[in-house]
């Protein structure tokens, strides 16, 4: 069920309110749930984008807030990502809650251990792709190609202009006679490409999962934040749940998600907001 107080602009997209300022609306649905699945997307969304991945840092304000979310017994809080689980896991740096990778291909937390077969089975396929695309973009500066194990990801955001031509090149050359043979399936995201594996599986689908391995908790209300095109699956499930969208950055304000934020920032006073709603309450 949709919630009919957004605008629907038509079957998939929607109006998006800016959250901040409703909270008080969105706050009288927090409190009345029983259990809350929180799930957040990490870079764009937790952390600002930066220049190179390895130096995106969950701040440790944020960390504290999600730290406590995730020590409230109402919340079962999961960080779903399309960087490898454990480098996730590493940069969150909290025990006990849900880690989603690889676009929610390898999923672990206390309920649920998961990876998509298929993608396990192609992932030497995408092993020796990133090794030959390793080789030959050696030329060209600010190139960084990542081996995530399920998924590889080429990062653009600090190669030149006059060198996106060449590289575009490497990459549709190296690329190409895989796709077209149905072994890899290409994508973007913001500054980077996307190699997937030939799976019907995107975020949406890891959310779905995940939903149905929570323990002794009927119908959740799922809360997911996202800032790319990655997410809007996950927004579409979210929003066919009953549940609540929110989109994390600047630009359109039509969207597939609900609600809005426009940086990592504002994610931050909303995690707090939410913290100071759902604060069990000692005594009378
Ligand atoms: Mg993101």
């Amino acid at each position: 069920m949709i919630n009919p107080k957004h605008e629907i602009l038509n079957s998939k997209q929607y109006r998006m309110k800016d959250l901040l300022s409703c909270w008080d609306e969105l706050a009288v649905r927090v409190k009345r749930a029983k259990h809350i699945l929180l799930l957040i997307d990490y870079d764009g969304s937790l952390t600002p984008i930066v220049e190179k991945p390895e130096l995106a840092n969950l701040s440790p304000q944020v960390k504290e807030c999600l730290q406590e979310l995730a020590g409230n017994p109402h919340i079962t809080l999961g960080i779903i990502s399309g960087r490898a689980m454990e480098d996730l896991r590493e940069r969150v740096g909290i025990n006990g809650i849900i880690y989603a990778g690889n676009h929610g291909l390898e999923i672990k937390g206390p309920d649920i251990t998961y990876i998509n077969p298929a993608a396990k089975k192609a992932e030497p396929v995408l092993h020796s792709l990133c090794q030959n695309i390793e080789e030959n973009i050696g030329d060209i500066k600010g190139a960084i190609i990542e081996d995530k194990g399920l998924t590889l990801s080429l990062h653009y955001r600090l190669v030149d202009e006059a060198q996106m031509r060449e590289l575009n090149r490497i990459f549709c050359e190296a690329t190409k006679p895989l796709a077209t043979s149905g072994r890899i399936k290409v994508g973007k995201g913001k500054k980077v490409y996307e190699v997937k594996p030939p799976v019907d599986w995107d975020k949406g689908k890891a959310i779905a999962l995940i939903a149905q391995n929570l323990k002794g908790e009927e119908q959740p209300l799922m809360i997911f934040l996202g800032d790319d095109v990655t997410d809007y699956d996950g927004f579409h499930f979210v929003n066919d749940s009953g549940g609540i969208s929110i989109y994390v950055g600047e630009g359109s304000t039509e969207s597939v998600a609900q609600y809005s934020l426009y940086s990592p920032k504002e994610t931050y006073q909303f995690l707090d907001m939410l913290r100071e709603t759902l604060k069990p309450r000692t005594g009378n």
